[in-house]
């Protein structure tokens, strides 16, 4: 018998799984995702739009009405703009179009890990850079890698996952100036930053932005992202994006969720703000834990008493799911938490008080 796992590429069987351990827990805060949910009013028109349509029919072959919606909140062209099924669809599609055999792709580390999961599997070479001892991107490292290893993408994630950091618009624009290749500056957090680099792909034409729906716009079970670049550019990473790869349900809720924005969902983020100046306060106060900085909706924890991996079963056994993120080597003693509710909040603070008893 041939043993048909030979036909798989040896970078591919060399990956370890993207994995998550355990996903259910009553009080989860391990995916960042908008703990308030979707406001029943934008999944009640949803619902009733899609009861009005023919379900028999493909959806329109380029999602126009979301994409104009999209135009208008992200204030870039619609030509300019292709959504997918969850970023990440989306940056697979980056991948697929520039990367060739052992070609390089710049990472500024420790980041999402998917970055080099799907690089990997296009047969990139990934260069990692760093962050610097608080978790910041380190530029003058990455502008020298750019300039020595020439990749045809770097991805720079700002707000960082799983630290939380930014990067400068001085600092960005420094990476533009020298990369040949292009810069993927993903903004799945962008609205607990409140800022965003659109506007710099105008004079930077090497320059594409990534965002999400699965954070902020509390519709990560739907999966909707969306990348931004100049429309040539566009025109191009369309050819490896498949044919009516986003449902028309999810059009629906990803439409309604921008029409009804800035009523149901800018305030969701506005708490979410405040919560996190809360937990931030409070988890400062705990003896053997230290929060860690952030302008996104969770703070990089580090755990000085328990390990991260004993905290994290602690704290899965009252019930409270984080992120274990030790497992890279510049976070050995730290843990991910996201941002919840006021009252998760409560019970996390609990919760951590009780453990730090023993
Ligand atoms: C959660 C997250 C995303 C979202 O990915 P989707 O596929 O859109 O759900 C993208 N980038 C980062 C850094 C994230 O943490």
């Amino acid at each position: 018998m041939p043993d048909y796992l030979d036909t798989i590429k040896p970078v591919v069987r060399a990956l370890k799984p993207y994995s998550l351990a355990v996903n259910d827990a009553p009080i989860k805060l391990n995916q960042n995702e908008n703990p308030f949910g979707l406001p029943p009013r934008i999944k009640e028109e949803s619902i009733r739009r899609f009861m009005d349509m023919d379900w028999g029919r493909y959806p329109d072959f380029v999602p126009t009405a979301l994409m104009d919606k999209l135009s208008a909140h992200a204030a870039w062209t619609p030509e300019g703009i292709i959504v997918g099924n969850g970023s990440n669809e989306i940056l697979n599609a980056v991948f697929a179009v520039t990367v060739a055999k052992g070609e390089k792709v710049l990472l500024s580390e420790p980041t999402f890990a998917i970055y080099r999961q799907t690089a990997t599997v296009f047969d990139a070479e990934v260069v990692s850079v760093p962050l610097t001892a608080d978790f910041e991107h380190d530029t003058p490292a990455l502008r020298r890698a750019i300039e020595q290893y020439q990749p045809v993408v770097t991805v720079i994630c700002s707000p960082n996952n799983p630290t939380g950091n930014v990067i400068t618009e001085r600092d960005l624009k420094s990476l533009l100036e020298v990369a040949r290749g292009l810069v993927v500056l993903d903004e799945a957090y962008w609205e607990f930053a409140g800022h965003t680099f659109v506007s710099l792909m105008n004079e930077h034409p090497n320059l594409i932005v990534t965002r999400t729906f699965s954070k902020a716009l509390a519709l990560a079970a739907l999966r909707v992202g969306y990348l931004m670049s100049a429309p040539a550019l566009a025109t191009e990473i369309r050819k490896a994006v498949l044919p009516y790869n986003i449902n028309r349900f999810s059009q629906i809720v990803a439409e309604t969720a921008l029409e009804h924005y800035d009523a149901e969902l800018a305030p969701l983020v506005a708490r979410i703000l405040t919560e996190r100046c809360r937990v931030f306060d409070l988890l400062s106060g705990i003896e053997g834990i230290a929060p860690h900085p952030t302008h996104a909706n969770f703070t990089l924890t580090r755990t000085t008493r328990l390990s991260p991996r004993r905290l994290y079963d602690e704290l899965f056994a009252r019930d409270i799911l984080v992120r274990d993120v030790s497992g890279n080597p510049m976070l050995k003693s730290y843990i991910r938490i996201g941002v919840g509710t006021p009252e998760e909040t409560d019970a996390l603070v609990e919760a951590l008080k009780s453990i730090h008893h023993f």
